[in-house]
């Protein structure tokens, strides 16, 4: 879709009508509206821009959110429609989600089957290989910004929240970004590339099958201390009916070792993903 920015101070409310609030970030506040043209249902995030850190703004003083988003086009992507601007905010328009976060579903459900894990992670590696395609870095890839849709049975994730992503070159990438339990070693090391992406889905993908995190703690310091020094266990009661082939791609995605660590392009022809491709997906 086109996208385009008006600054037109009512442009949004409009075009819009707010109905309800979905989240709340430090930055911005997320709203189911109305589509008051074509009734639809979409969702806006809302960016106050008096709280703007630089690191939220590329070189040109753009919201580097939105220059990401407008980069993007997969199925596997939150979809923006509008965006739009005024004096006190930044508007996003985009689909809504009608499933909610990947979060409230692992809470409802403790733990996924091999069968619908492998699926969630599927997509959610194809979204990952093609950000990296575009050069772009997600950075705080974790159960809260995967959001779910289900259609006729068929669970589709869209990948949200691209307000801590970061075009990459050839050079390593500085800056503490992420989110505790999901956050690569390196990136607390302060030097890293676009594979911190891939530890954070090997994390997700050993709780989606566990119901649990890879490295816990009671304080974040502790969690922290266990991502930097910590070993990935893979047996014991939660993993006592989890296959090897499971297990193995968890190993070569949560591996602190970035030369070794696989890419989401390269984990998407792992065995274990593919023996489930054939296979017709469930709805969870
Ligand atoms: P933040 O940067 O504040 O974390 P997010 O973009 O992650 O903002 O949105 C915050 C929360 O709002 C999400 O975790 C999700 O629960 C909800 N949300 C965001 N976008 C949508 C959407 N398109 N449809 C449904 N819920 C959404
Ligand atoms: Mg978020």
């Amino acid at each position: 879709p086109e996208l385009f920015v008006t600054e037109s101070q009512d442009k949004f409310s409009n075009e819009y009508e707010i109905t309800k609030e979905l989240g709340k970030g430090a930055f911005s506040k997320v709203y189911q509206c109305l589509d008051k043209l074509t009734g639809n249902t979409c969702a806006v995030k809302m960016i106050t821009k008096k709280e703007l850190s630089q690191e939220m703004l590329t070189s040109t003083n753009k919201l580097q959110e939105i220059q990401v988003l407008k980069t993007l086009d997969h199925p596997n992507i939150l979809k923006v429609f509008q965006i739009f601007e005024d004096k006190k905010y930044f508007y996003i328009v985009m689909e809504f989600c009608a499933g909610g976060e990947l979060f409230n579903k692992i809470t409802s459900k403790g733990h996924f089957s091999e069968r619908e894990t492998a699926h969630i992670i599927y997509q959610l590696l194809s979204a990952v290989t093609y950000c990296h395609s575009k050069n772009i870095i997600h950075r705080d890839l974790k159960p809260e910004n995967i959001l779910l849709e289900e259609v006729n049975g068929e669970l589709t994730i869209k990948v949200a929240d691209f307000g801590s992503s970061v075009f990459f070159s050839k050079n390593k990438i500085k800056g503490c970004f992420g989110s505790v339990y999901y956050i690569a070693p390196e990136v607390l090391e302060n030097s890293y590339n676009e594979l911190c992406d891939e530890w954070s889905c090997g994390v997700i993908l050993y709780i989606l099958l566990s119901g649990k995190p890879p490295f816990g703690g009671k304080s974040e310091a502790e969690i922290l201390h266990n991502i930097k020094y910590g070993i990935v266990m893979t047996e014991g009661p939660h993993f006592s009916r989890i296959s090897e082939g499971a297990k193995d791609l968890i190993k070569k995605l949560v591996e602190r070792d970035t030369s070794k660590r696989l890419t989401a392009q390269e984990a998407l022809s792992h065995n274990w993903l593919q023996s489930y491709r054939s296979l017709e997906f469930p709805s969870t």
